[in-house]
C-alpha cells in the first residue's frame, strides 16, 4: 500500500510514504527544540559521558574534539593532522586533587 504523492516541506523531494515528510531525517530537521529540552538534553548528555564506563570514551571524544580545534585555529586542515589521541604522546594532566605551590603538586596526608 502506498499513500498519495507529495512533497517533503523540508527538502521538496516528492514521496508516496506516510505523513508529510520524505524521511524521519527531515521531520526531525523540521522542529525546533525549546530551550527546556535544549537543557534537558544537554543534562542527560553530561550525565552519560560522565558514566564511569564511558570516562575513556569521552576523554578521547573530548581530546578529538580540542585537537581538531586547535587546527582550525591555526588555519590547517583538521584532515591533515593527527587527531587521534592514540597515535599521539599526550603529556600527563594535572590531576584535580592535590594544590598547586610554586609548580610543585602537594596532597594532604592523614
Ligand atoms: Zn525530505
Amino acid at each position: 500500500m502506498s499513500y498519495r504523492k507529495k512533497t517533503c516541506p523540508y527538502c521538496s523531494k516528492e514521496h508516496k510514504l506516510r505523513g508529510p515528510f520524505c524521511s524521519k531525517t527531515c521531520s526531525n530537521k523540521n522542529r525546533r527544540h525549546s530551550d527546556e529540552t535544549k537543557e534537558k538534553i544537554r543534562i542527560g548528555a553530561v550525565v552519560a559521558q560522565n558514566k564511569p564506563e564511558q570516562l575513556d570514551a569521552t576523554w578521547a571524544l573530548r581530546t578529538r574534539g580540542q585537537l581538531t580545534l586547535a587546527a582550525i585555529i591555526k588555519k590547517v586542515n583538521p584532515q591533515d593532522v593527527e587527531t587521534d589521541p592514540d597515535n599521539l604522546y599526550l603529556p600527563p594532566m594535572i590531576p584535580h586533587e592535590g594544590t598547586l605551590a610554586s609548580g610543585d603538586l602537594w596532597f594532604d596526608v592523614d
